[in-house]
């Protein structure tokens, strides 16, 4: 009898405990995670599934490892469960995706919803996300899924967020300004989009070329020429990108360029302007230089350009030169620095030699071609150092100063052009030139 009293006890406090324990696991709350909102660039998306195991009871972690005593709970969530997000039009190719900052981890899946075949685009971790570009336009559904690890404190818990969304993105084509003065360069750069094919510009300031932009996701730069002849009025600059044609107006300013008049020895006119052929012979050499086939279509050029050799400017840029008491002025297409005969004289900047030869009118003559049609001249030379189709650094010695041709003393001429239109020097050796952009 006493043992079965016993055992009825011992039956009771059992049946007492496991009673308790139901009443416990039934009346112990899942765990209400203050369930954080994903955003998909800055919008927020509450979670639409949400599911997470509760622990029974805070055992110590050796007992837990051991014999995990664990109630799992499931979409009846306290938490706000309202489902996808319409996010809306997008006109870039990659999207930030923030998760709550105290999650453990985070998948995705990225879907085409209306393909039948292939409809998966992508998927991964955070970091996937983080490098991936989308390639094509059209509707998308983004499936997140975040996960709480289980710690001491902390019940482990996943939740899923959805945003729905479309991509456009189109070509965007930027002019670095709506004004010019005289003798500048504007810079005008096209990012393309989706579109595969190159874009192409055309203005009748002169001859400009689209280059791809080195690191960019097919982005395309030109240099569109100032000369300093252009007159003071409105022009258009016209980019031809996909199906889309994009205008730019540009406001010409005019400069003020100083005025010259000097007497030419006769000598010097004979030996050069006056030999027969001259002109011909510069437009033979010089003047071809200006077409299409002399443009490198890669940025060559690197940095800021410089000032080739130090010394006095003696005949400025856009210079009105009264020669011989003429009535008609000639213009002056660069800079002229007097400096004593033999001086090295160093590349400007990175670029390939187009052109290294003796020319009537300007004596040994070199010109590099730095990209998109953009070259530095340098005249007068007393010996050339480099022959065309050489690529030069900048600092390389191309050749000497001297004052072959059209010259009376040793002296660089030192010239920028694109195309046949002569730009000033200047804004490219003290950096404040269009063409440097934001880089
Ligand atoms: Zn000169």
């Amino acid at each position: 009898m006493k043992k079965v009293k016993a055992f009825g006890v011992i039956v009771m406090i059992l049946l007492l405990l496991v009673g308790a324990a139901a009443v416990y696991y039934v009346l112990l709350p899942a765990r209400t995670f203050d369930v954080p909102a994903v955003t998909l660039e800055g919008q927020n998306a509450q979670a639409f599934s949400g599911s997470w195991h509760t622990r029974l009871l805070r055992q110590p972690e050796w007992l837990a490892q051991h014999i995990p005593v664990v109630k799992e709970s499931s979409a009846e969530s306290p938490a706000a469960v309202t489902g996808q997000k319409d996010a809306g039009t997008f006109a870039q190719k990659q999207l930030a995706l923030d998760i709550p900052a105290d999650a453990d981890s985070c998948t995705f899946e990225l879907l085409r919803p209306f393909e039948s075949v292939n409809p998966v685009v992508a998927e991964g971790d955070l970091s996937d996300w983080e490098d991936f570009r989308f390639s094509r336009n059209g509707d998308y559904c983004l499936t997140v899924n975040v996960h709480y690890d289980e710690d001491d404190a902390a019940d482990a818990a996943d939740f899923s967020y959805q945003f729905n969304f479309t991509i456009d993105v189109q070509p965007v084509v930027t002019f670095s300004s709506d004004r010019a003065v005289q003798g500048d360069i504007l810079r005008v750069t096209a990012d393309m989009g989706f579109e595969t094919e190159a874009p192409t510009i055309e203005s009748d300031l002169g001859l400009c070329a689209f280059i791809p932009i080195e690191g960019s996701d097919n982005g395309y730069e030109a240099y569109v020429p100032v000369g300093y002849s252009q007159p003071a009025s409105a022009r258009d600059i016209i980019v031809h990108a996909g199906s889309r044609d994009f205008t730019g107006h540009v406001v010409i300013v005019p400069a003020d360029f100083e005025v010259e008049r000097f007497d030419m020895p006769q000598e010097t006119i004979d030996a050069t302007m006056n030999v027969p052929g001259a002109g011909e012979d510069y437009k033979q050499k010089l003047g071809t230089l200006a077409e299409e086939r002399y443009i490198v279509w890669e940025k060559l050029w690197d940095g800021q350009f410089i000032q080739p050799v130090e010394g006095v400017i003696t005949s400025s840029f856009g210079l009105y030169r009264y020669i011989n008491g003429s009535a008609t002025p000639s213009r002056h297409q660069g800079i002229d620095i007097a400096i004593a005969e033999g001086t090295p004289v160093p590349a400007s900047n990175r670029g390939q030699v187009v052109f290294a030869d003796f020319v009537i009118m300007t004596g040994n003559t070199v010109v590099i071609e730095h990209g998109a049609g953009l070259k530095t001249i340098y005249m007068h030379l007393s010996e050339i150092d480099c022959e065309a189709g050489d690529m030069v650094e900048q600092g390389d010695i191309i050749g000497l100063v001297g004052t072959t041709g059209y010259s009376t003393g040793p002296h660089l001429h030192f010239e920028v052009r694109i195309g046949d239109q002569s730009v000033s020097p200047w804004p490219l050796i003290d950096g404040t030139s269009d063409i440097y952009g934001n880089e």
